[in-house]
């Protein structure tokens, strides 16, 4: 195989985490497909935004950067639609009875505008909170970023959300995370600390001359307001309920109510949040620091015996966990090389990925180890 000149952040942690497993992707070609929805919901989302922040770096006024996100990723849903291995299958009615592609794509799309819509709010684009970064004459709105690994003739190539310049003249390099479940802010925290992703960044942009003050995530909790349920008698359950005070109270108002007799939910409702920012200042330490990783990553690649992690916490996270629980009890899982595959209940509906096989010994022995 020919050696490639170039890795992404991703291929380069995953190494880090686990030298098999980063075999398993990227020397034998498995890839497990999970919450497939979920990465197509970000990349749709993060399509929006950049049509946003590229309108609103000409001046567009906030309407016209919506109306761009929303054609952005209907466009981007059209043609997800359009492919020929979808096409042909998009109204077919799934054997479990679930939603069809289509309806899938649709719901996913609407999701996505939905999410998008609340983060034009959210930056406060109308104002002159943020200003796009120009970087090589370009606005820094998802741009390829290229680094030199020391020691290697690789390179890492990275891609930067945004990078942006806030009203006290301090730059930020911006990521949007988009997740699905809610986090806390402590965990909001801990995965801004852990990540040498984006001091990485800060390391490559340092080397053009452009001062990083810090790093950012926007984090984006990907879901709709649910809308609450009816009580028999009428009026708007006050249960627990994963939807937005706005939603509540037109709910309310639907029914004839008066949304200021439900105070105490919209308290409860509005501490619950559905975009959270956190960031941190970046020192010249730690972006030297990064590049050594990516240093040490770059010098063991690739790994003539990659060897397994096998720690718990890491192989709970891990993609390949079945494949390689399969090969160490020696079952022949070689089938699922060059495959794309769900573990998690085979809910697949995409009818382009080959559903992992049952061995002999079965699934659940492989489950339980
Ligand atoms: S399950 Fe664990 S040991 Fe196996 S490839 Fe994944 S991280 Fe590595």
């Amino acid at each position: 195989m020919q050696e490639r000149k170039h890795i992404s952040y991703s291929e380069a942690s995953l190494f880090m985490r686990c030298q098999y497993a980063h075999h398993l992707r990227y020397a034998r070609g498995l890839k497990r497909i999970q919450e497939a929805d979920h990465l197509r919901l970000g990349s749709l989302v993060d399509s929006g935004l950049e049509k946003v922040l590229l309108a609103h770096g000409r001046g567009s006024p906030e309407d016209v950067c919506i109306q761009l996100a929303i054609g952005r990723i209907d466009a981007e849903t059209d043609a997800y639609l359009g492919q020929e291995h979808v096409s042909e299958f998009r109204n077919a009615t799934p054997p479990e009875g679930g939603p069809t592609i289509y309806e899938q794509a649709m719901a996913l799309a609407y999701k996505a505008k939905t999410i998008t819509r609340r983060v034009i709010a959210y930056l406060e684009l109308g104002t002159d909170k943020w200003t796009t970064l120009i970087i090589d004459g370009k606005p820094a709105i998802q741009t390829e970023l290229k680094c030199d690994i020391p020691g290697s003739s690789k390179h890492m190539l990275g891609y930067l959300d945004w990078v942006a310049t806030n009203r006290e003249g301090e730059t930020y390099i911006i990521d949007f995370k988009v997740r699905k479940k809610r986090q806390s802010e402590e965990e909001h925290h801990n995965g801004l600390e852990d990540d040498w992703q984006l001091p990485l960044y800060a390391y490559a942009l340092a080397e053009k001359g452009i001062d990083i003050k810090g790093v950012a995530h926007l984090n984006i909790y990907g879901q709709v307001p649910k809308q609450p349920k009816r009580n028999k008698n009428g009026t708007i359950s006050q249960a627990a309920c994963d939807t937005d005070w706005e939603t509540y109270a037109e709910a309310v108002r639907s029914t004839g109510g008066d949304p200021n007799m439900y105070m105490k939910m919209r308290e409860k409702l509005d501490a619950k949040s559905w975009i959270n920012w956190t960031q941190r200042y970046i020192t010249k330490h730690e972006r030297e620091f990064a590049l050594v990783q990516l240093a040490g990553v770059g010098i063991q690649m690739p790994a003539p015996m990659p060897s397994r992690t096998i720690f718990p916490m890491t192989c709970r996270m891990c993609d390949f966990q079945t494949y390689c629980r399969l090969d160490r009890q020696g079952y022949n899982a070689e089938n699922l090389i060059g495959t794309e595959y769900f573990i998690k209940g085979e809910e697949s509906s995409l009818v382009n990925i080959q559903r992992m096989p049952v061995v002999e010994g079965d699934r659940d022995a492989a489950e339980e180890s």
